[in-house]
Parts: C-alpha cells; structure tokens; sequence
C-alpha cells in the first residue's frame, strides 16, 4: 500500500508532532513572546504563515498574545533546562528557532550589583539561548535545514558600561560565528541580530528604581520600533535558503556607539542596551 508522504516524514522525524500540521506550514518557536521584540516577531511569523510556538513566563501575556495573533503557547522557564529540552521533544521539527528571551540587570555597575545580576544575567542570556539551541539543533540537521535567529545586541559587539550584560551579548556574538561554522554543510542558518535601542519594555525590567527607571527609558531620540525589529528579523528569514544572514546591526540613527571615554564620571545610566 502506498504510505502518505505526511506518514513518511512523520515516521522518519519520529513525531506525532507532525499529525495536523501542514506539509507546506512553516514552524517557528520564539522563546521571551510575551512583550518586546520577542511578542512582536511572533506576530511578524504568523502574519507571514508560520505556526508559531509562542515561549515565555507570563501565562496571562501569552494567552493575550495567543488570542490576538493565534499562535500556540508554552509558559515556561528557558532557564530549566529539562523544560526546554522536553519543549523540543513535543515540538519537534522546527524551521525557524528565534531565541530572543533575555534581559538587562541594570541598577549599576558590576560593582554596585549583586550575584543574582550576574547570575540571572548569564544563566538567561548565554546557558538558556546555548540550551534551547542544543534541544532544537538535531531534527534541524537531521531535516537539513532550519534557521537560528539568536537576539545579541550592539552591547556584545562594542563598549558599554555594563559588564555584565555586554558580556553576556558579547558570549552569544562568539557562540553564534562558532556555531556557524559547526554547522557548515548542514543546511542549517545562524543569525545574529545586534540592536541598539528598541522601544520595549526591557528597562522595567532593567531598573528597579522608578526614577532610574524612567530616566533610562526616556531615550530622548526615535527609537526601534519592535515590529520594525521583527521585520528585520523576517527579511533574514525569508532569504533563499542558499544565503545566511550572519548578522544584523542596527540602531536608531540617533544612536552611535560609545566610543572612547575620558570622562570619570561614566556611569551606568548612559545609554546601555
Ligand atoms: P522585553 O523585556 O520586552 O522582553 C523580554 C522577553 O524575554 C519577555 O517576553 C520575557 O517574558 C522573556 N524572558 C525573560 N526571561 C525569561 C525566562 N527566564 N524564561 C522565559 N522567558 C523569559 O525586552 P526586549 O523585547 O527588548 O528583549 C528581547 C531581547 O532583545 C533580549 O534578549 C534583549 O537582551 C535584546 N535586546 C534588546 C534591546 C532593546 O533596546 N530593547 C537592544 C538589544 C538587544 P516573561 O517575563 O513573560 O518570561
């Protein structure tokens, strides 16, 4: 008896993950959906035909998010390892991973902070971005193709005055040129995303104190729009699958990098994102 080609592909990926889902249909998982640039690349997926796996915290977000854009939902912490892991298993093949969930602990300086800044900082950044890669990798290379769109920032590329955080970027900047060249003749795509200041809701996050908090959210220039950040992200997507987008920097044309400082009084409410 002829077998379906679904049955076939199902079979040799090993999922049920497949039954429902469209040959043609595109996956995407987006980890930190629930606000910012990561809520508004769900959309973007979506919008473009990808059925998109929406991962974050907020249960409440998500579900917002879900109703308004119609896009599946998994609540959970990218820094348990083992959830994310058993995300990929109940996912399986997936086309497009956008690992954008992070964040910024920016009170003060490395000195002024906590260990909790550094380990929250790292363990979100870097290990959970290194883990969520790790969990979807094999089905990609088995399939040969898939595309990982990891969020740096410009903070990983050039001077800031945060430590902790731009080495945090500056640790997804190496992983994703190494991983590139890890997985030459896979198929599968590495791109970096580098951006300055995007209007989200990052510094809320960043900075406990409301004043702190507010100054640094008032930039003062035009800022990123999210969605303009998404679609960035959609253009290195929908490239023909022969070209790889490396990477990708862009900021408010207001904003230019730190450049050299004799100033002692630099301190970590300049502009650090
Ligand atoms: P937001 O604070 O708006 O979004 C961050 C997202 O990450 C939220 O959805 C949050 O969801 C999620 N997240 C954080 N920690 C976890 C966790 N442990 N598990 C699951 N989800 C988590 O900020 P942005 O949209 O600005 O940030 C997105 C990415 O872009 C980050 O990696 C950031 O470093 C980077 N970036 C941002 C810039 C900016 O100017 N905004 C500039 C350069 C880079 P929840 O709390 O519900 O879990």
């Amino acid at each position: 008896m002829k077998r379906s080609l679904l049955h076939e592909r199902n079979e040799r990926h090993g999922g049920e993950h497949m039954i429902g889902a469209s040959l043609t249909e595109r996956v995407a998982v987006v980890t930190g959906a629930s606000s910012g640039i990561g809520a508004a690349t769900a959309q973007r997926l979506v919008e473009d035909g990808f059925r998109v796996h929406a991962v974050a915290r907020r249960a409440d977000r998500l579900s917002q998010i879900a109703a308004e854009i119609g896009c599946v939902t998994h609540v959970l912490d990218v820094t348990e390892s083992a959830a994310v892991m058993a995300l990929a298993e109940e996912v399986g093949n997936v086309d497009v991973l956008v690992n954008n969930a992070g964040l910024g602990r920016m009170d003060g300086t490395l000195a002024q902070g906590t260990l909790d800044d550094i380990s929250r900082t790292i363990d979100t950044n870097v290990t959970a971005l290194m883990v969520a890669t790790m969990a979807f990798l094999p089905a990609m290379i088995h399939r040969g193709s898939g595309h990982v769109v990891n969020l740096g920032s410009m903070a990983g590329l050039y001077p800031l005055p945060s430590a902790t955080y731009g080495a945090s970027k500056a640790a997804v900047h190496r992983f994703c040129t190494n991983l590139r060249l890890e997985l030459r003749g896979t198929g599968v795509r590495v791109t970096e995303i580098c951006p300055g200041r995007v209007a989200t809701e990052f510094y809320d996050v960043a900075v406990t104190d409301p004043q702190r908090r507010a100054q640094s959210k008032d930039s003062g220039i035009k800022e990123i729009t999210a969605y303009e950040l998404a679609d960035t992200i959609l253009y290195a997507v929908n490239v023909p699958a022969h070209i790889n987008i490396n990477r990708i920097e862009l900021q408010p044309t207001e904003q230019t990098y730190g450049g050299m400082s004799f100033d002692a009084a630099v301190t970590a409410e300049d502009d650090i994102a």
